[in-house]
């Protein structure tokens, strides 16, 4: 019988695709997935390294597989935690047979066997420390066991936010092959063996500046690679979604390429609006622009739908910077919101910066910020009642319309006997706060 796996999945999207990558890898080389950890001959965690809280869920979820695990079963970790501290961690956790960061050369040919060899191979010695990274954005994955599926189309960032540590750990950006990214939507638009993907979610770090780091005409010519790669797998598929886009990368002609995919959808990484503490984070922008730019894609697409995540409590935060915050959210009216508090993290510019918020006001703005936001959001559900919209079925009484991003934003329930991977048009019924009552549907 062929050895079983888990594979237990922590952070953002991004991680869930190399997960996917990893998985994929593993089954072609023989290794089933099983249904519960107790029964695997192999636990991998993929870990997330982005704040404190998520080390400590990474470092919690290791000893907790370690301890559930069948006797001889192997432990991987790998993932941002195995990048950034891997020497450390191996040193550290005893339990973990493997410490295995994700590794950098892009265009190399890849060897397929690199992560099970690294799963399966030998027990790592004591003092062994974690083992050189492997590239996974061009491993192979399993068809998608939902109509839609996330593609990874870069890793790293060449930014330097003040809070963010990514680059330090990722690496500068280093972007896929066109025709590579075209090859995986193809095999999950129409694979083999499986169910077909109906939308497909393009992921990456700074995800307006793909291919910036790449020699292709576009690059060079001073055309923005992003809208070419937008077209070309709008071609392929009914929905494409853009998930990760900084401010500035958000120029016209990629609004136009956004909008031309019927899916009108923008995630804007805002952070904050105080020009001077937006400064001070090294980004771009503050409430004027983003309102005037918010406003201009509502002028050539009233249903347009917009999603931003906001810092709360970086270094130098003041009251006024906090008012401003929350003026910018009643009057930007975004459907969609993700609010975290600032977290020191080694490395960065913000850890030896003066003025740090105490966590307890941090936590006190994060929550006015998501009250407000919440009522906001509420409102933006509400005017969608009556209106009849596309729906794709993700599961059974699950559909999604094109402005919720799928596991981030809220649902809309529609009727059971809707087979998964179908697109119907329904009128919206009720608004449950964040989700939505199709026409016979049963919430
Ligand atoms: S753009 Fe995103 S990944 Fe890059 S440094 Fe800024 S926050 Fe980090």
């Amino acid at each position: 019988m062929a050895n079983g796996y888990w594979l237990e999945t922590l952070g953002c999207p991004k991680n869930q695709v190399d997960s996917e990558k990893l998985a994929g890898t593993l089954t072609r080389d023989g290794l089933a997935p099983v249904d519960d950890p107790e029964s695997a001959d192999l636990v991998v965690v993929n870990t997330c390294a982005f704040i404190e809280a998520a080390r400590q869920e990474s470092v919690e979820t290791i000893l907790h597989l370690a301890s559930r695990r069948k006797a001889g079963a192997r432990l991987v970790v790998t993932g941002c935690m195995a990048e950034r501290y891997g020497d450390e961690l191996a040193a550290l956790l005893p339990e973990v047979d493997l410490v295995a960061g994700f590794g950098t050369a892009l265009d190399t040919a890849v060897d397929h066997a690199t992560a099970v060899a690294v799963a399966m191979g030998p027990r790592r010695s004591k003092d062994a420390g974690a083992v050189a990274g492997f590239d996974l954005l061009e491993l192979p994955r399993p068809a998608s066991n939902t109509p839609w599926a996330y593609v990874k189309v870069a890793e790293g960032c060449d930014r330097s936010c003040g809070f963010c540590a990514i680059p330090s750990f990722r690496g500068a950006q280093r972007s896929r092959p066109v025709a590579r990214i075209l090859e995986e939507v193809r095999a999950l638009a129409e694979p083999a063996h499986g169910s077909p993907v109906r939308e497909i979610v393009l992921v990456a770090q700074d995800l307006a500046s793909y291919g910036r780091d790449r020699s292709a005409p576009a690059a060079t010519s001073g055309a923005q690679p992003i809208v070419e790669l937008v077209g070309e797998v709008s071609a392929l598929i009914e929905r494409v979604r853009l998930l990760y886009l900084y401010p500035t990368g958000l120029t016209e002609p990629l609004i136009e390429a956004i909008l031309a995919t019927g899916v009108p959808y923008f995630d804007l990484s805002l952070q904050h609006v105080a020009g001077p503490l937006v400064r001070r984070m090294r980004r771009w922008g503050d409430a004027e622009r983003y309102l005037e730019r918010i406003e201009h894609i509502r002028a050539l697409e009233p249903d347009a739908t917009f999603r931003s995540s906001f810092l709360l409590g970086y270094p130098g935060e003041a009251e006024e910077d906090h008012d401003a915050l929350l003026a910018f959210l009643e009057a930007a009216q975004l459907d969609w919101c993700g609010f975290f508090t600032f977290s020191s993290e080694e490395g960065t510019v913000a850890a030896g910066l003066d003025d740090q918020v105490p966590a307890a006001l941090a936590l006190e703005r994060l929550t006015e910020c998501s009250e407000l936001q919440d009522a906001i959001t509420a409102t933006r559900r509400d005017a969608m009642v009556g209106r009849t919209y596309d729906l794709l079925v993700d599961a059974p009484g699950r559909g999604r319309t094109v402005h919720e991003a799928p596991q981030i934003d809220g649902i809309v329930h529609v009727p059971d006997d809707l087979a998964p991977g179908t697109i119907t048009a329904l009128e919206v019924t009720e608004s449950l706060g964040t989700d939505l009552l199709a026409a016979g549907a049963s919430a």
